[in-house]
């Protein structure tokens, strides 16, 4: 059915420029390679997982290169994942213990809260220890690339756009169920039985959640893409997490100007933050970047940023550039964002991409 809705989701199956930058995605898509959280179970750490939080660390870079010689093993076809046995402890075990440390003195973006959630305290985001989610289902609205794409939102959010479409998700922490790892990685295996292209982690947003979704990745033995749909506000640490378990970063690259977003999305250090992620998740797997259009935003922000994407990740990243802004949540409160973009603003957004020569649009 969903043929029908999204021709563009069958046709992008035929774009050279989509399969390019996103070749692995295509391969594990079309059966060719597994996901690649599944090969990071193949990977053996050699550790102790109630050693100290340096020690840890220290194991995961050692796993981190022995998960890439493995991959590329695997991507030309010299070995094979069926015939690797699962070992004592992989590095995605250690990925979810030291997750759940992180847990203790939160540090999952870049807020740094420090509050111990398993204790039951809460930080900016409002996300307890437990995740929550508002829906699950199969997406057609998301690029056509993804579409039948599997995706969950997840309750609670490290930013609070004032604008926001789905603000009864992304700042009401508590609403929503409680779901455990297991029940996700049980939905998840479901969800490619029913012919998803991949499981999409959104909400609000996803990294609050990361010890809960590595762990039903760990307990899930589906190929499926797993991809990491964020605001992009992730600490380091978090960043180092997502290392090797992710096939698409679908990042958001809203704001350029720092004064914008701390205004707009109550936001520190965007700009620092969010362009170092970018730069580390395209070093670690491969990436769709969104960028909304702002209204009144074309030359602080939309400009700049994707001038910064061709000098920073060149011109063949995907990108989608958005026209769907609506002023939403507490966007009457800002009269300068307190409308649509107009058809100018969108064209000569379209422009600027063109001029600084970006060759992956989403059309
Ligand atoms: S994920 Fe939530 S609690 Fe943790 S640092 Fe960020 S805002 Fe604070």
């Amino acid at each position: 059915m969903w043929r029908i809705f999204r021709p563009d989701a069958v046709a992008v199956l035929k774009d050279e420029r989509a399969r390019k930058s996103l070749a692995r995605y295509f391969a594990v898509m079309g059966g060719k390679l597994p996901a690649r959280f599944l090969v990071c179970k193949r990977v053996r750490v050699r550790v102790d997982l109630s050693a100290s939080d340096e020690e840890l660390w220290r194991a995961h870079e050692r796993g981190l290169e022995e998960f890439r010689k493995l991959l590329s093993r695997i991507d030309a076809g010299k070995a094979k994942l069926e015939d690797l046995k699962k070992p004592e402890t992989s590095l995605l075990d250690l990925k979810v213990e030291l997750a759940k440390r992180i847990l203790k003195s939160c540090h999952f973006c870049e807020r740094r809260c420090g509050v111990d959630r398993t204790a039951g305290e809460v930080g900016f985001c409002g996300v307890g220890e437990r995740s929550r989610i508002a829906s699950e289902f199969m997406h057609h609205g998301e690029e056509s690339v993804l579409v039948p794409s599997y995706t969950i939102f997840f309750n609670g959010c490290t930013f609070q756009c004032q604008f926001c479409q789905n603000w009864d998700i992304s700042q009401y922490p508590d609403s929503g169920v409680e779901v455990s790892p297991q029940t996700l990685a049980k939905l998840i295996e479901g969800a490619k039985r029913d012919g998803a292209r991949n499981v999409n982690f959104v909400g609000g947003n996803p990294d609050p959640n990361l010890h809960t979704i590595l762990e039903a990745l760990n307990e899930c033995e589906a190929s499926l893409s797993s991809v990491w749909n964020s605001n992009m506000f992730y600490s380091l640490e978090a960043a180092k997490l997502l290392f090797c378990t992710q096939d698409i970063y679908l990042s958001d690259f809203k704001w350029y100007d720092n004064n914008c977003a701390l205004r707009y999305s109550k936001v520190p250090k965007y700009l620092e933050v969010v362009s170092r992620n970018h730069r580390l998740a395209f070093a670690d797997a491969e990436l769709i970047i969104r960028h909304l259009v702002m209204p009144g935003h074309i030359s602080c922000c939309t400009k700049p940023i994707l001038k910064w994407i061709v000098d920073n990740l060149g011109p063949m990243v995907r990108v989608n550039i958005m026209n769907q802004y609506r002023p939403r949540y507490k966007a009457e409160k800002y009269e300068e964002i307190n409308r649509r973009i107009t058809r100018e603003e969108y064209e000569s957004a379209l422009r600027i991409a063109s001029e600084v020569e970006l060759r992956n649009l989403e059309p």
